[in-house]
């Protein structure tokens, strides 16, 4: 029988000593992502690239220890949790910008590249890189790859697969192959497209070919001031049905701006019900007309007010508000726990009001900070999970908050992923057929079960610990929720 012992000196011998962590005190920084998941692995191992990552995979497979994929851990769906313990492999040693092209506009990077890393290297080229998630100061390229990863300016511009032209992979049986290449459309069939939002089941990206946009010559930024959720979602369909695509449209509802407001002095009417953000950007002359268009929209659906950034200082403090709105909920309440569902914009007013219905019904609070251009929603639930039977309550309100999203037509995520957090949901979108066609994908790249196991598709037998609802998870303890 494989001892631990045995594992620990195959990846000290392939990643050196100093690059695998087996104490309990290091391992435990591990055992969780953004989620309310904790797991605690047998060893976390820092490969330097391809070659040793396909090594500790074959290692792992030959002494039958469970493998699974981390960036930064910023998840939100438990992908990076390791469900069966075993080894995560961590990409923080890869995380070099390798090549910056701004002839055929491409960047090659490393997968553990944070995402603002690379936003700063295009910058110098007058370039940037398009997905832009609000976690974008720490979570990796290659957790953007394996959560197909969006932002607030991917509703014009599309999410992290229409900027991925090519991933060097190592596959779940250690193989080391690339997927697409440095230019679009490669011929046949796109196991690139297939591995994007494969959420680390199907292997370990070492390296990742990304396009890039020059950047915009100008940008306007609007800021819609409303009495209600309703009122700013109103506005929503209204800009976009009157055929205007704007580079985003972010909403906050007043538990969250005044927040924010609190927290990072942003400039946000603290007294308003609701606000968009809505951003226009490219040439003067064509914004300048889209934004009076959206001004309009917002003041015909009851805005009280609709400011305009003055400079480039005010648009960032406003986004400055936005991607720092779910860490400044931590003044509500010491807990959260953020949704992600997506439902078709033309349903959004129905089912923001059936959020505020069902946590109503739940006693509880929430706060909404979205994508609401893409009717991709984050209903944020705060609590205080050291008051007894409040998580079951939080988790109960959050299944059914899905299933609202899903009865809309919508879907159980935008960006976030399904991960270990909502597998068992997915039922409700698929047949059974349709998830075994799922499932075989893995075998293509040779998971057969121990690679980042329990994540995505419903889940069999040794996958129950890590379950919400279970004793185990109450049992874990008053910080093992975010
Ligand atoms: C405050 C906050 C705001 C957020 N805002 C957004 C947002 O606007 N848009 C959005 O899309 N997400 C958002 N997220 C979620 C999260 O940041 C993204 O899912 C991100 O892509 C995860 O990257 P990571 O490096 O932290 O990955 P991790 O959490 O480490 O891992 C996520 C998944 O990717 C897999 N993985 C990681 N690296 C690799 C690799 N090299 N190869 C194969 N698989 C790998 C893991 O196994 C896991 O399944 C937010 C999170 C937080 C905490």
């Amino acid at each position: 029988m494989t001892t631990r012992r045995e594992l620990l000196a195959g990846l000290s011998a392939i990643a050196g000593a100093a690059n695998v962590l087996w104490r309990h005190e290091d391992l435990i920084v591990y055992e969780f992502d953004g989620t309310i998941e904790k797991k605690l692995p047998y060893a976390v191992v820092f490969p330097d690239g391809a070659e040793q990552v396909a090594a500790v995979v074959r290692l792992c497979n030959a002494l039958g220890f469970a493998i699974t994929p981390r960036g930064a851990g910023t998840g939100l769906s438990g992908g990076a949790v390791p469900a069966q313990r075993g080894v995560v492999i961590a990409t923080a040693r890869m995380r070099r910008i390798l090549e910056v092209d701004p002839v055929d506009r491409v960047a090659v990077v490393e997968p553990g590249a944070p995402n603002i890393q690379l936003t700063e290297a295009a910058a110098e080229h007058g370039l940037f890189y398009a997905p832009d998630p609000s976690s974008q100061k720490a979570c990796t390229i290659g957790g953007n790859v394996a959560e197909n990863a969006g932002g607030p300016h991917c509703l014009a511009l599309g999410v992290t697969t229409n900027h991925v032209l090519g991933i060097e992979v190592v596959t779940a049986d250690g193989e080391i192959v690339w997927l697409g290449g440095r230019t679009m459309d490669a011929p046949g069939y796109d196991l690139r497209g297939g591995f994007i939002g494969s959420e680390g089941t199907l292997g370990v990206v070492t390296k990742v070919v990304v396009r890039l946009l020059p950047v915009p010559e100008s940008v306007v930024t609007l800021l819609g001031i409303f009495n209600s959720v309703e009122e700013a979602s109103v506005t929503v369909g209204a800009i976009i049905s009157s055929g205007l695509i704007p580079a985003a449209i972010e909403m906050m509802d007043r538990v969250t701006l005044q927040a924010a407001e609190a927290g990072l002095q942003c400039g946000y009417p603290a007294d308003a019900g609701a606000v968009l953000l809505v951003e226009f950007d490219g040439i003067p002359e064509v914004i300048e007309s889209q934004a009076t268009a959206a001004r309009a929209a917002c003041f015909e659906a009851g805005a009280s007010e609709v400011r305009v950034a003055r400079d480039a200082a005010e648009r960032e403090r406003l986004w400055k508000g936005r991607k720092g709105a779910i860490g400044a909920l931590g003044r509500i309440a010491p807990n959260y726990y953020i949704l992600d569902g997506v439902v078709p914009r033309s349903r959004l007013v129905t089912v923001m009001a059936g959020v505020d219905e069902i946590v109503s019904r739940y006693g509880l609070q929430v706060a909404n900070v979205f994508h609401a251009g893409d009717g991709n929603l984050h209903p944020c639930v705060v609590f205080d999970e050291r008051v007894p039977g409040t998580l079951e309550r939080v988790l109960a309100a959050g299944a059914e908050i899905m299933k609202v999203c899903v009865d809309a037509g919508g879907s159980l995520t935008g960006e976030h992923g399904v991960g270990y957090e909502k597998n068992k949901f997915m039922p409700w979108l698929y047949s059974e057929v349709d998830l075994e066609n799922m499932g075989r994908i893995r075998a293509v790249f040779g998971n057969h079960g121990r690679f980042n196991p329990c994540k995505l598709l419903p889940a069999g037998s040794g996958c129950g610990e890590m379950a919400h609802n279970d004793a185990a998870m109450r049992a874990a303890g008053p910080d093992a929720y975010v």
